[in-house]
Formats: structure tokens, C-alpha cells, sequence
């Protein structure tokens, strides 16, 4: 056996990397979180905070790919690719279309159903037991349709969901749903479907909490500090160089082990690691806002429109759309009018009186729907935690306990084969 590491590196501060850093440390290992922003700055800022083990399935699935396209031909629809000359992204779209058959949701359907379960069940213990301030409530969620059509072509998913994951739901008319969430609109919705097992928390909130804890613990987090190379001494990287990003000074660390939990900036460290990671970024935005007067209680998909509303104690979050655009970082008012327009389709009070934040955040998406977790084919104690889609926060524990696990050759509580990088 392998000498265990005292001292890792985690390269990336968003909820993976604080997460691995959390049971990294809680089992002895003295731990850095680098990255080369704020801590928790990027993609785990802004997000609709759903902690749903609802999300079963992927976006791959029998029919997404015909719907992608319906909705790539609607202008300004909430999915958009924008035509490039590189051609990775179109290999990328081409994997994902070949994951949309019965056997790959599945398949994908219990890796999730592993990373969901434990992760909820974490976070309800965790913040009570600490005590954190992140707006954590047990409400459940509403897949909210606006046609019979659309409301019963989720029959087969419940089906499966109940049989084979135990997360069914109970299928709510449009009157039904009104009397249960006073602040729709009345006669918009043809129905819901209710998960009574979601939850929902404020993410910028959490990880200023889990990361004072950390520090407590003696985790060390160094900010504005990008990582730049890796320095191989045969299978194993000894040390890094990291650079800072306002002075430019460069430095060399060393690490018993490396997790590069960098989302979905993970291809451009691919000739470090000596692997493509096959990962795109997913732009998405989000508005939040003071509560409106009628703010609803449950938080809520508006399926056909792809617009999430999470009512939140310190607040009101509409977030969604799904755009394949490169490392954009504009952000785009028409992209935004979709959210209000959704909102406004259902609520009685949509919008907040005055918007305090517009952001956008890259979803690291992989074409299978599963993060990558484990240890890279090249470097033995280098380990990804990346790619993970639309559901980042909601595996954020389950994906941190398996990384410690993995680094320090315990016997993993789920089976890592579903996540293996190659
Ligand atoms: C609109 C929207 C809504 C969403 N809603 C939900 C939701 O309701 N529930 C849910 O579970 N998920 C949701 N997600 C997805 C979720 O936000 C992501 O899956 C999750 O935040 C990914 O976390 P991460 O730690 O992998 O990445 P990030 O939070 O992006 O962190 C990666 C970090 O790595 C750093 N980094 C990158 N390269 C380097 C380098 N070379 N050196 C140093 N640092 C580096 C970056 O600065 C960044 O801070 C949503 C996303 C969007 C956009």
C-alpha cells in the first residue's frame, strides 16, 4: 500500500473543492483550497440552490435531443448553441445526443441516485448540527407544465422514478395547484408534479459558512492564486506552480496529492493532466431579488419555459437557460427577459421590487450527465471532481466523501466506476 498524503491540494474553490476539503480534514489530512478568483465566486455563487434528489436523470434522456433542437430553432428559446469553428464542442454534442436512449438514462439514473441520496440527508444534518445560515428549508419542489401534454409525458419519468429510485411524486391538477401555491396566476397552469423529498438552501451563503468552519479546522484557502503547471516526477505530481493573479508572481507548492476540483475550467488544465476531459461550459443566469408580496412558498421548475423560481428566506432567485457559447462572460439582457417572462407567465407577483444581482454561471456539463471523480490515468495521486452539470450543489457531499475515500485508499462507500475519469 501506497503511503497515505499528509498534505493535499485542491485546485478550486467552488462547492466541490470545499467539499472535498471538508472530509479531507475531518479525517486528519491538512488540506489548501487555490483558486484563482474569490472562494466560491464562479459557477457555486449564484445558482437556484435546489437540493433535490428529484433530478434523477440527466439532461440526455429519450426525446432531449428532438426537443433541443425545437427549442434551438425558437428564437431566443432558453436553449442556444452558437455556431463555432471549434470543433469540440460539436464531438461534445454528438456524445450527448448518443446518451439520449432509455439504457444511458438509467445507467446515469442510479450514478445520480448514489450522489443525491447521501448528499440531501448530509446537508439536513450538517446544517443544523452547525448551525449554518444558508436559508436551508424542507419544502419540496414543483415540476410546474403548461399543458396536459407536457404535464403527462412526465407519467413514464414518475413511473421510473417511484420504481427504481423510491423519489415519486404525487401529480397535482391546475386547481389543485393553486390551492397548494396561492401565488400562481389562476387557470395558467395544467398542473405539477410535487417532490416532497426537495430541499433548498442559498449556495453564496453556504459556502461562506462551510468555509469559516473549514478555517476553524485549519483548512488554508489562497485566493487570486491561478494554478499553471503541474511538475511530474513519473506517475505522481510532487509539486505545482501557481501564479498570482495581480502581481503575476509565480511560486512552486508542493502536495502528497492534487484534486483539481475547477469546474468547468477543467479542459484547460487537459495538458497537465495528460487526459481530455470531456467537459463544455452550460452558461446559465439567474436574478435575485427581494421577496415580492406574494412570493411563493415552494420553490418550482417552470418546465416548459426552463425557468427555476427558489423562494428563499433572505430572498427570490429566478434562474435557468442553457447556452452553448464558449468561455462568454457578457452577460445578456435578452437571456435575463426570459426569466421575468416565465415568472410572469404563472405568478401573481413574479418580480421583486428591484433586481440586486444579474449573474451568470458555467455549468461544467458533461455529455453523459456524470461528474468525473477519481484519479487521472497519467498521475496516480492526481484526482478530478469535475463535471457536474446542473446538479453541483445537490452532490457537492456525496463527491467530496468519495474523493477523500479514494485519496486516502479507504474502501469507497459507493461504487466510483460510474464517475472514472477514463
Ligand atoms: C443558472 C444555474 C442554476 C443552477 N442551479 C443549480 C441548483 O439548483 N442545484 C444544483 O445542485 N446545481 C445548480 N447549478 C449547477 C451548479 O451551480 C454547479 O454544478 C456547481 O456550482 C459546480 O461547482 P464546482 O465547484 O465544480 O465549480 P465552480 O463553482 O465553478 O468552481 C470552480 C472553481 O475553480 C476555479 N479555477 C478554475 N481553474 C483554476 C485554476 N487553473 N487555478 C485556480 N483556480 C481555478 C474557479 O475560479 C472556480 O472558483 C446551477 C447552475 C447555474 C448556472
Amino acid at each position: 500500500m501506497a503511503k497515505l498524503p499528509e498534505h493535499v491540494l485542491i485546485v478550486g474553490g467552488g462547492i466541490i473543492g470545499l467539499s472535498s476539503a471538508h472530509f479531507l480534514s475531518e479525517a486528519g489530512v491538512q488540506v489548501t483550497v487555490i483558486d484563482q478568483g474569490k472562494i466560491g465566486a464562479a459557477c457555486s455563487h449564484g445558482n437556484c440552490g435546489l437540493i433535490n434528489p428529484s433530478h434523477v436523470f440527466p439532461l440526455p434522456r429519450p426525446g432531449a435531443f428532438k426537443n433541443a433542437i425545437k427549442a434551438l430553432l425558437k428564437p431566443n428559446g432558453p436553449f442556444r448553441v452558437q455556431p463555432t469553428l471549434n470543433p469540440q464542442l460539436y464531438f461534445w454534442l454528438l456524445r450527448f445526443a448518443r446518451n439520449g436512449n432509455l439504457k444511458a438514462m438509467r445507467h446515469a439514473g442510479w450514478a445520480r441516485h448514489h450522489l443525491l441520496t447521501f448528499s440531501r440527508e448530509f446537508y439536513r444534518d450538517f446544517i443544523s448540527g452547525n448551525q449554518i445560515d444558508c436559508d436551508f428549508e424542507e419544502r419540496g419542489c414543483l415540476f410546474v407544465y403548461g399543458t396536459k401534454h407536457t404535464l403527462d409525458e412526465h407519467d413514464q419519468f414518475d413511473a421510473m422514478m417511484t420504481k427504481e429510485y423510491g423519489v415519486g411524486a404525487e401529480k397535482l391538477t391546475g386547481d389543485e395547484l393553486e390551492k397548494m401555491e396561492p401565488a400562481f396566476l389562476p387557470g395558467v397552469a395544467a398542473g405539477a408534479w410535487f417532490y416532497p423529498q426537495d430541499a433548498h438552501l442559498r449556495a453564496d451563503k453556504l459556502i461562506k459558512g462551510w468555509r469559516k468552519l473549514l478555517e476553524e479546522r485549519g483548512v488554508k484557502f489562497r485566493e487570486m492564486t491561478r494554478v499553471s503547471e503541474f511538475v511530474p516526477a513519473q506517475r505522481q505530481i510532487k509539486s505545482i506552480e501557481v501564479c498570482d493573479v495581480n502581481s503575476n508572481a509565480t511560486e512552486t507548492l508542493p502536495c502528497d496529492a492534487l484534486v483539481v476540483a475547477t469546474g468547468s475550467w477543467t479542459p484547460m488544465l487537459n495538458k497537465q493532466l495528460g487526459y481530455k476531459i470531456p467537459i463544455q461550459p452550460g452558461k446559465g443566469y439567474s436574478l435575485t431579488m427581494p421577496r415580492p408580496e406574494i412570493c411563493p412558498k415552494i420553490p418550482m421548475i417552470l418546465e416548459d419555459e426552463k425557468v427555476a423560481i427558489t423562494p428563499m428566506a433572505s430572498g427570490y432567485r429566478l434562474g435557468s437557460t442553457m447556452e452553448f457559447v464558449g468561455y462568454d462572460t457578457t452577460i445578456n439582457p435578452k437571456r435575463l427577459e426570459l426569466l421575468t417572462k416565465g415568472a410572469t407567465k404563472y405568478m401573481r407577483d413574479p418580480v421583486g421590487k428591484m433586481i440586486e444581482e444579474q449573474w451568470y454561471g458555467w455549468r461544467p456539463m458533461t455529455p453523459n450527465g456524470l461528474p468525473l471523480i477519481g484519479p487521472t490515468p497519467k498521475y496516480q495521486n492526481v484526482f478530478v471532481a469535475a463535471g457536474h452539470n446542473m446538479i453541483g450543489i445537490m452532490t457537492a457531499p456525496a463527491t467530496g466523501r468519495l474523493v477523500s475515500e479514494l485519496i486516502l485508499q479507504k474502501q469507497p462507500s459507493i461504487d466510483p466506476k460510474p464517475y472514472a475519469v477514463a
